[in-house]
């Protein structure tokens, strides 16, 4: 998986193309990713107690995570991504535009 909770990611392809938002979870056994904003799918709720109305509920639905590609928080835009360590360790990706690691 090439991306993790937290990325700002862009949708590439599909019905979502060139929307974007941050992934709020990701499933490895589906290979799926949850982007905030994106996706959205309306779930009817029926009434559960008398008296109570059925409501509509906005969710998100997964994407597969070969659909979205990181955004670079520093050109701010979707790039390919290259691995780097920084220079006390932490494993980063690099910008392959700009050349940024985050
Ligand atoms: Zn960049």
């Amino acid at each position: 998986m090439h991306v993790k909770k937290g990325d700002m990611v862009q949708v590439i392809t599909g019905k979502c193309k060139g929307q974007t938002g941050k992934i709020a979870a990701v499933s490895l056994k589906e290979g799926k990713v949850i982007v905030e904003g994106v996706n959205i799918s309306t779930k009817h709720l029926k009434p559960r107690q008398q008296n109570t109305a059925g409501s509509l509920v906005k969710v998100e639905s997964p994407l597969y995570s070969s659909k979205v590609m990181l955004v670079c928080p520093e050109c701010n835009s979707a790039t390919r991504v290259g691995k780097a360590v920084d220079g006390s360790g932490v494993k980063k990706r690099k910008c392959k535009k700009c050349g940024n690691l985050f």
